[in-house]
């Protein structure tokens, strides 16, 4: 497979007219070979056209034939060589270790989506007898099933070049629940986006789908992406990116004529709670998976531990002096971009200058291009009066907040904004303020985690990677797990309809 630089429409090949681009190299900053060219405005249009035109097809084809069609895009993507890896790698940073799991993350993600398809528990098909001689009035016969909302636009994360990205939870989710995709590939690795995006173009046309099934657009700005969401044809969007990124894609969404959802993952700083009978007891051995929590993936995951909240005894002194000796060990890492890596220095320097923040330590220093890990502290009292230091600081940033008293973790909860994860760090002697805790941590957060962090996101019917804002537009919803197929259905319901003009799914048996 070779990388043309080309956009993917109407199960063709096409370079893009609107300016160009290269792929960067993360670690260097330099351009890689091939440029891509931008979608211009006729792009979109013909590629939101064609979406629809396939949505009345691929939404009415049988269950089997669309999970059968999830699975070939996996065999696609795992038939793909080390070119993917290659490619990814220089653009990302990403060390192969991590893209062989992600690459694996992303055909188990379509293949967990295709048995659900098969289930068919996702069409909540609902009947509800009539009765005509019920009094006063009659019943009517109600029967209801789920249909998919209809073409969607998936914004490819730059921290999951293959999980969440061209082929990744928002796209198996969306073709999963009948809807045809359109994605914008990230600026971050356009390489990467083509090499997956003609893996599940091959896929489209193997499988007999309208070419309109799926598309990959390129952007050379923000006009594309913007275009795709203001389009009335698209009728919901997948994002994870930035809160600034995000919430302006939600105005234009809001300001359509006919607004739609768009389920934007942006900013979490996932608060861990160290319990005083936990730091009693294993404070070191919280210390040392916390640090590698931290730096994991230079701390380029949505569900990074950027939040301790502890009592201020000597078990928080404890845990803090073993953060000391770790983290001057752990390396720099390269950053996904050059802008990513300049926003988190941006922010440690933000917390190193703040009257109120002390630094605890930092890891090694590195290059341009490289993340240092930095852990910082400061009291609840500073972290109550000042609002920004709740703000994300994408990477291995983290800050301990020491708090008087278990009242004043507690206000410092209330205060803090919708995240996706909360961990608690409980031993027995805990459980009972523990359990206190839980209803307020429900209200916080998306996942609840005892005794581990947030990060590595488990791909489950149970899991729920989602929280309310701002750690996602819609708290409502999940966009890892079967769940996340719910944000691209709608219930419509069916009444006194008659066999000739019910849906195949609903007639009597
Ligand atoms: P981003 O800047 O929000 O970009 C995400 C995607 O949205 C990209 O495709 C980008 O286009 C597009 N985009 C951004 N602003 C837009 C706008 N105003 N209108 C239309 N499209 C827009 O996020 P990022 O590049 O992934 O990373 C930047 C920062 O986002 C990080 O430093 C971090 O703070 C945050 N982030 C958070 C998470 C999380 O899960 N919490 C994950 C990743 C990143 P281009 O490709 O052209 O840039």
């Amino acid at each position: 497979m070779t990388i043309t630089g080309s956009l993917l429409i109407a199960g063709a090949e096409k370079r893009g007219s609107k300016g160009e681009f290269f792929g960067i190299e993360a670690a260097t900053g330099k351009p890689l070979p091939v440029s891509f060219g931008g979608a211009s405005a006729a792009d979109v249009e013909e590629a939101a056209r064609i979406a629809w035109e396939a949505f009345d097809v691929y939404r009415e084809i049988d269950l089997e034939p669309r999970a059968a069609f999830l699975e070939a895009i996996a065999e696609e993507i795992d038939g793909v060589g080390d070119e993917l890896f290659v490619r990814a790698m220089a653009e990302t940073g990403l060390p192969r270790g991590r893209l062989d799991g992600e690459r694996a993350r992303t055909t188990g993600q379509l293949r967990l989506f295709a048995k659900e398809v098969r289930g068919g528990r996702f069409q909540e098909l609902r009947f509800d007898a009539g009765d005509p001689l019920r009094k006063p009035v009659p019943k009517p016969d109600l029967r209801l099933r789920n249909i998919p909302v209809g073409p969607v636009a998936v914004f490819g994360a730059s921290n999951f070049p293959l999980a969440f990205s061209v082929a990744g939870g928002d796209t198996a989710s969306a073709l999963a629940a009948g809807c045809p995709v359109i994605v914008k590939a990230h600026s971050a690795h356009p390489g990467t986006s083509e090499i997956v995006g003609r893996a599940v173009q091959k896929a489209v046309a193997n499988a007999g789908l309208p070419a309109g099934t799926f598309a990959l657009l390129f952007d050379t700005g923000f006009e594309v992406g913007q275009a795709l969401v203001a389009d009335p044809r698209i009728r919901a969007v997948g994002f994870t990116g930035s809160r600034r990124g995000g919430t302006a894609l939600m105005k234009i969404a809001s300001e359509r004529k006919q607004p739609i959802p768009v389920y934007a993952e942006m900013s979490s700083i996932n608060p861990v709670i160290l319990f005083p009978a936990a730091l009693a007891s294993r404070a070191e051995e919280i210390a040392s998976s916390f640090v590698g929590s931290l730096a994991l993936g230079a701390g380029q995951f949505c569900t990074n531990p950027g939040l301790i909240l502890a009592v201020d005894d000597e078990g928080l002194d404890a845990f803090i002096a073993r953060t000391r000796d770790l983290l001057p060990d752990v390396a720099a890492q390269t950053m996904l971009t050059g802008s990513i890596a300049k926003a988190f220095r941006d922010g440690v320097g933000r917390l190193e200058k703040h009257p109120e923040v002390k630094l605890v330590a930092n890891g090694k220093h590195g290059g341009e291009f490289e993340g240092t890990a930095a852990l910082f502290e400061t009291t609840a009292t500073a972290f109550l009066e000042h609002r920004e230091l709740q703000d994300e600081v994408f990477g291995a940033a983290g800050l301990v907040v020491r708090c008087k008293d278990v009242a004043e973790l507690e206000k410092v909860l209330d205060g803090l904004e919708g995240q996706l994860t909360v961990a608690l760090h409980v031993a027995a002697e805990d459980e009972e303020t523990a359990r206190r805790f839980v209803p307020r941590l429900e209200m916080l957060a998306g996942r609840l985690l005892l005794n581990g962090f947030g990060t590595g996101v488990e791909v489950s019917p149970a899991m729920v990677h989602g929280g309310p804002y701002p750690a996602t537009a819609d708290g409502r919803s999940t966009s890892v797990g079967t769940l996340a197929i719910y944000r691209f259905l709608r219930p419509v319901s069916y009444q006194d309809f008659g066999e000739a003009l019910l849906p195949a799914a609903l007639r009597p048996k």
